[in-house]
């Protein structure tokens, strides 16, 4: 059975604990950070756009250009490979 550090105190737990026997810390740093931040009223957005089709205003004109053009062609593209992915996953079953 692996272990878990505690990020708090340093005692080792249990791998299924979530939180630290030893000072009641979260476990999960990721979740624990979380946790923090909606407490503070800090939490960023779940859903963030992809970086590679963010059109961010200090690109040049062309490259707004091809983003404009190439988005709805990877949209597309991402649909259909789904599909075909639901397709395949259904006649596999
Ligand atoms: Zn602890």
């Amino acid at each position: 059975m692996s272990q878990r550090k505690c990020p708090s105190c340093g005692a080792w737990n249990d791998q299924l604990n979530s939180k630290c026997s030893s000072c009641g810390e979260l476990l999960d740093r990721k979740k624990a950070r979380l946790i923090r931040l909606k407490k503070e009223g800090k939490l960023p957005l779940k859903i963030e756009p992809s970086p590679l089709f963010d059109i961010k205003p200090h690109y040049a004109w062309w490259q707004k250009l091809i983003l404009y053009i190439v988005r709805p062609i990877y949209w597309t593209f991402f649909g259909i490979v789904s599909a075909i992915l639901y397709l395949i996953a259904w006649l596999a079953a």
